[in-house]
């Protein structure tokens, strides 16, 4: 049988996946990315029960689950260590379905890699939308090595598509979230400490446990845009969380000032019109980017791609004008109700006014003495996704 050719651009968490997804359904997949190689932010990445279960079709979710690190007590706590809301693993697994799982985000590129041929990420590959095509013609992309064709082109090319700005010159782009991230993974404390986020005013610390015996710690604040600390970024966690409860200050003491990863937030707060133009299909960060408060960003590129897979998967029967839009219908609605979503939460963890503050601590603990469950719920709708299933062959 002709196989028909896939091309992937960005080779991140979204890109990687729907190459899986894509092979699995018969197409000839080939993944460009335009860095160097496939190393990852060294980052940890919480995929929840949703992306694992779309993991599931890929025969990948039981790698993933198997990496959960998270057991006993945890939950978020005020910056004098008091715990403002409980909750335990068994809850949050019972509550969902099944574990939330934080893993190395190069674990995650190792797991989806090995489920492609050899030969089929092509690094060191910059490519950029020529032609979106339509159902007659196929999509061109220009790459270093010359112009290339596809029956389908996948823009997984991140937060910064240039796909999404070539296909919707006028969606007015990503907009500055009002704060940045820092990120580091590093070796567990000495000392035992439960999982942990804490909420203080304008400022937010995570620290997580990795299953390889590191923990993966982050952290938020309000700030402009662009700014960077005049000395390093550890030294600013210091200023901003050193006189945080245990393990923070540990995990300070112990950090290497080059590990210390900042980003500043941005996200698509407008929806775009559509994921799809021709034959080009835009998922993961390139179409909906969402601040990371719900830890769903990932998630959601990893459902995209397993729904796109699922609309194109009769690949010789492919019909991108009703396909395509078969994908933005199942996904649009979904990703831009959970950006929406992120970005009231967000909101709510930057709060800085003293009174606001007392008041969401009041309210989150007020909320946790009906149980653990209830602390979960922001997660209603989200976490409890399936993937779609294809019908059955005609008898
Ligand atoms: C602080 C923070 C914490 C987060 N925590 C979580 C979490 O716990 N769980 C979760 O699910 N999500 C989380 N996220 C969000 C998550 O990181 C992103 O949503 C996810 O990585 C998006 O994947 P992607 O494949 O769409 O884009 P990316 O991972 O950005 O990949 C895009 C790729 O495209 C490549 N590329 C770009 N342009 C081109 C081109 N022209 N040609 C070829 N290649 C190109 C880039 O080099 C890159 O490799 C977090 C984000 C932040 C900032």
């Amino acid at each position: 049988m002709e196989q028909h050719r896939a091309i992937v651009v960005g080779g991140g968490i979204g890109g990687l996946t729907a190459a899986v997804a894509l092979h699995r359904n018969g197409w000839q997949v080939t993944v460009l990315e335009r860095a160097a190689d496939l190393a990852p932010v060294g980052a940890g990445i919480g995929l929840a029960p949703n992306a694992q279960r779309a993991l599931d079709v890929l025969g990948l979710g039981d790698r993933v689950r198997e990496l959960a690190a998270w057991q006993g007590d945890g939950g978020m706590r005020a910056p004098d260590g008091r715990w403002l809301a409980r909750t335990n693993a068994g809850a949050a697994a019972a509550r969902f379905g099944g574990p939330l799982v934080l893993l190395h985000r190069a674990t995650l590129v190792e797991i989806l890699t090995s489920a492609l041929p050899d030969g089929a990420v092509r690094t060191g590959t910059a490519a950029s939308l020529a032609d979106p095509g339509d159902d007659h013609r196929p999509a061109r992309l220009t790459t270093p090595h010359g112009e290339t064709e596809a029956e389908l082109v996948v823009a997984a090319d991140g937060i910064r598509s240039a796909t999404r700005h070539a296909l919707f010159p006028a969606h007015p782009g990503l907009r500055y979230a009002g704060c940045t991230t820092w990120r580091v993974v590093i070796p567990a404390p000495a000392t035992p400490f439960a999982p942990h986020e804490t909420w203080g005013a304008g400022r937010l610390w995570g620290t997580q446990p990795l299953k390889d015996g590191r923990i993966y710690a982050y952290a938020m604040a309000t700030a402009p845009a662009g700014g960077r600390a005049p000395d390093d970024e550890k030294a600013e966690l210091l200023r901003l969380f050193g006189g945080w409860h245990h393990p923070v200050p540990e995990i300070l003491a112990a950090v290497d000032p080059a590990q210390v990863m900042r980003h500043d937030v941005h996200h698509l707060y407008d929806p775009l019109p559509a994921f799809h133009q021709g034959r080009v299909a835009l998922l993961g960060d390139a179409a909906h980017a969402m601040m990371p408060s719900l830890g769903q960003g990932g998630n959601q590129a990893i459902e995209d791609a397993v729904v796109l897979a699922h609309h194109a998967r009769s690949a010789p029967g492919f019909l991108p004008g009703r396909d395509l839009a078969a994908y933005t219908a199942d996904r649009l609605p979904r990703t831009t109700a959970i950006v929406r979503k992120a970005a009231r939460t967000g909101a709510l963890t930057m709060l800085s006014a003293r009174p606001a503050v007392a008041l969401r601590s009041t309210l989150v603990g007020a909320v946790s003495r009906f149980g653990p469950g209830l602390v979960l719920r922001g997660f209603d709708g989200i976490t409890d996704w399936h993937p779609p299933v294809a019908p059955a062959p005609p008898a």
